[in-house]
């Protein structure tokens, strides 16, 4: 399923082409992968409707991947025929530059995501290089697994860039599927950590108390403890000024979100330093996700025997889970299933 062009949504349901392409050949360390399942990301809205553009079309988007290695390029030998991988946002980076050698591969310069710079998984095989791909626990069916390589990674940077260790005080912003997971992660990790969660709806709110939070209250509420770190994964800007007022001194406020929409932009202004900011506050954001995460995420992600919820469709149905994942129509993850 390839993507044409940027399109709006709201106008064209069915922005990707189902097309016949040349099977990929695997280059000097890369590694070809018949892919089983690909999960459908929000962020393939976002380079559909050009918020994250590809550089260049027709591209397959799709970088929550599992599949089976079928062969191996020259020089590569970390797998071999048969093993069960998954394929996440990096598929590749220099290697070279500082960043890359301090493991912060997400941040290099020549960064290329999976399903947006180069063709990824809503398709039949991918080529990639087979230091971008990882063994999947055999716990985990390859539906369950595809998930956990976007969503349960980049949640699980999100967290170390908090700075947060055991016992220190949690807020989360926004409480959905991302959230969750967040929450089900940090009371698995640092157990005497109590995590505040805002988040604007009464269902969300009950539903973070039943997950273990210790307070759950509206966007703009004060939570009744200072907080060291907050992760927001909302969409728009009130809830982060909002959360900066909670914070404790040193405290940081990491953004989850590869974009934020314009709409309440104007609430910035509302600023105030010594409030929000002053006592050595700070605000991150939390870009793409590294190796090292991925790898880290699905080792936890075992321990903890965290199960993903999800819906399958066939390859030929991506449109249609794109426009349901648009619509919120059906809760849980969405994958595509390729072989059956
Ligand atoms: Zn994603
Ligand atoms: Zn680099």
């Amino acid at each position: 399923m390839v993507m044409n062009n940027v399109t709006d949504m709201s106008k064209n349901a069915s922005p990707l082409e189902l097309v016949d392409l040349k099977k990929p050949f695997p280059g000097k360390n890369e590694i070809l992968v018949r892919i089983s399942v690909c999960g459908v990301c929000h962020t393939e809205l976002d380079e559909i409707e050009g918020r994250t553009p590809p550089p260049s079309f027709p591209v397959v988007p799709g970088h929550q991947v599992v599949g089976f290695v079928e062969k191996t390029g020259e020089g590569a030998g970390r797998f071999k025929t048969g093993d069960r991988v998954g394929i996440g946002w990096i598929y590749s980076s220099c290697g070279k530059c500082e960043y890359c050698l301090s493991g912060d591969d997400n941040l290099c310069p020549e960064f290329r995501a999976t399903g947006r710079d180069v063709n990824g998984g809503y398709a039949e095989y991918i080529s990639i290089p087979e230091n971008s791909a990882f063994l999947i626990p055999e716990k985990f069916t390859d539906a369950e697994a595809a998930p956990l390589l976007c969503a349960g990674a980049i949640g699980y940077r999100s967290v170390r860039l908090t700075g947060i260790t055991n016992g220190k005080k949690l807020g989360l912003t926004g409480f959905g599927a991302s959230g969750h997971l967040v929450l089900k992660m940090v009371r698995f990790m640092y157990p005497d950590t109590e995590v505040y969660v805002f988040a604007r709806s009464e269902r969300e709110r009950y539903f973070a108390l039943d997950l273990g939070a210790v307070w759950a209250g509206d966007t703009e509420d004060k939570s009744p403890e200072k907080l060291d770190g907050i992760i927001d994964t909302t969409p728009v800007w009130k809830p982060v000024l909002e959360a900066m007022r909670n914070l404790s001194p040193g405290g940081r406020l990491v953004v989850n979100a590869i974009r934020k929409e314009d709409i309440d932009k104007d609430y910035l202004l509302n600023l105030d330093y010594p409030v929000h900011l002053w006592m050595e506050k700070e605000i991150k954001s939390v870009a793409n996700v590294s190796r090292r995460d991925i790898d880290e995420f699905l080792k936890l992600a075992a321990e903890m025997n965290i199960k993903p919820e999800v819906t399958e469709y066939a390859l030929e149905e991506a449109n249609k889970a794109l426009n349901e994942l648009k619509d919120r129509r059906i809760r849980g993850a969405k994958i595509l299933r390729i072989l059956g």
